[in-house]
């Protein structure tokens, strides 16, 4: 399956944009992990699953030996500069389409158009609820901010691919399925109005306004996008299970909007369950393929034992540094085309429905949910 695999286009359907300026080793390292950086405890952060990724799997594309020193890495990387690195890094993956999470550091980082221009991909904008929602509390009053919004999504949903909600880094996804009112927005956008501090960003962490975003949201038809289980050190791991979601997909199902429960893990097998029930879930385990490694390929098996093919999509999640795009078009086919062998070998599938799968996988299945192929898009 690997020469099948390696040819196979790919629609990135969860990723960031990346930082542009040079970076310093301890600049770079923060970036290798969802933790807060190195520290004085732990060594390296190039000595992780994602670190050996650079060397195994860049170094290469940057002219050096598989395995080169960190310290030869990063001189090179340097000597190149972050757009030609990009550019090295971007052209091997495959990716047809980037759907870019814009709602996080989008000062720093690049636009969905800007990244897709290193290779002459497409790039699309994911819009993330919370962040329009805290931009909008402090220009509307209470009575006004559920009309605001609405109109607000409605005129970004023209152009962006879905909508993506952090309810989970923010109260967790124990999500009351129910709809609420107009009156009880305009009480917690009141509430939430009355406690903004002037000296602080606005953060969203109310119930029911995050109810009232992800249900707008589902009325424009998404497709939506959950954060779910494995995140930076802001989330609590035990809040974000995807099975928390279910009385909210049960209430969202039959409505013709798919919904992506995004990264998984370790609930991974949780997410491919509910995939497996609802017929408008989509799965990935995008960020954790390139925190895993060496281990990503049984981890990307376990995600495809309950979850139908038809359902499974891929994603980089990648953040800031273009080589994690290139890691993750690597190790995502190197463990698709592993679990496809393994099917063929037990005589459970033929080539050519290995073939079929692995085209769905990459690419067909984000293009059917998200209506890449329709043309508003
Ligand atoms: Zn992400």
């Amino acid at each position: 399956m690997s020469t099948v695999l390696d040819g196979l286009e790919l629609v990135d359907h969860h990723c960031h944009g990346i930082v542009r300026t040079e970076l310093d080793r301890p600049a770079f390292e923060g970036l290798l992990t969802e933790g807060d950086g190195p520290g004085p405890l732990h060594g390296s952060h190039f000595d992780t699953q994602m670190g050996m990724g650079v060397r195994a799997i860049c170094a290469p594309l940057l002219d050096l030996p598989r395995f080169a020193g960190v310290d030869d890495y990063l001189a090179r990387r340097a000597e190149l500069g972050a757009d030609e690195v990009a550019r090295r890094m971007l052209s091997g993956t495959g990716i047809t389409d980037y759907l870019v999470d814009t709602g996080f550091r989008p000062d720093q980082l690049t636009s969905p158009t800007a990244l897709a221009a290193y290779t002459g991909a497409a790039g699309h904008e994911i819009v993330r609820l919370e962040a329009v929602a805290e931009q909008l509390i402090v220009t509307t009053t209470a009575q006004g901010f559920a009309a605001a919004l609405r109109s607000e999504l409605a005129e970004r949903s023209t152009t962006a691919a879905g909508f993506k909600s952090v309810a989970a880094y923010r109260i967790g996804l124990d999500l009351d399925p129910q709809r609420p009112t107009d009156d009880e927005v305009a009480s917690a956008a009141g509430r939430w109005l009355e406690s903004l501090d002037p000296a602080a960003p606005p953060s969203l962490a109310d119930p029911t306004l995050i109810r009232f975003l992800i249900w707008t949201a589902v009325d424009l038809g998404g497709p939506l996008q959950f954060h779910v289980g494995y995140g930076d050190s802001d989330v609590d791991m035990h809040r974000c299970d995807p099975l928390l979601l279910t009385p909210l997909l049960r209430a969202t199902a039959g409505l013709n909007v798919p919904v992506m429960l995004l990264h998984n893990y370790p609930f991974h097998r949780s997410a491919g369950y509910l995939a497996q029930v609802f017929d408008h879930v989509f799965v990935d385990v995008g960020l954790t393929m390139h925190n895993t490694g060496s281990r990503s390929g049984p981890i990307l098996a376990e995600l495809l034992e309950l979850a139908p093919f038809g359902s499974v999509l891929f994603s980089s999640d990648a953040f800031g540094l273009a080589e994690i795009y290139a890691i993750n078009a690597v190790i995502f086919r190197r463990g698709l085309a592993a679990f496809l062998d393994d099917g063929i070998a037990q005589d459970y599938w033929s080539s050519a429905d290995a073939e079929r799968i692995a085209l769905m996988i990459g690419t067909t299945n984000a293009r059917r949910a998200y209506r890449l192929d329709q043309p508003d898009r």
